[in-house]
């Protein structure tokens, strides 16, 4: 079943060029519906990712972001001084790896840092 909150947030990220954190898609989604709360946002967030209609992204010490399924792998560029996420449109493959035993593989991720074009020479 597709909810009017569920298309909002399908909307959302299709509309911005960047994963999003769950606050970001509240506050882009309060612009659709002021009443939209935060728990409702969360639980479409599970709902969506446990369907694969949703991906997330998790930085060390960052909130997890969001992004509809990519049709190619692409690497993510995060800004040191706002911290943002971007998508890169860079066609790249990920090397295979061959872990230890042990080991379960369920993802990879090639992230860039530096400046956004907002934030050049910021620091
Ligand atoms: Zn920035």
């Amino acid at each position: 079943m597709v909810t009017k909150q569920k298309s909002i947030i399908n909307r959302i990220l299709k509309n911005t060029e960047r994963p999003l954190s769950r606050d970001e898609i509240l506050v882009k989604g309060r612009e659709y519906l002021p009443r939209l709360g935060s728990a409702t946002v969360d639980r479409f967030i599970k709902q969506m990712c446990e369907n694969f209609e949703l991906v997330g992204l998790s930085f060390p010490g960052q909130p997890t972001r969001y992004e509809l399924p990519a049709e190619k792998e692409h690497p993510h560029f995060i800004c040191r001084v706002c911290e943002k996420v971007f998508d890169l449109d860079i066609p790249m493959r990920l090397p295979k790896v061959t872990l230890p035993d042990g080991f379960n593989l369920s993802g990879g991720e090639v992230v860039y840092s530096g400046n956004c074009p907002k934030c050049d020479g910021k620091i």
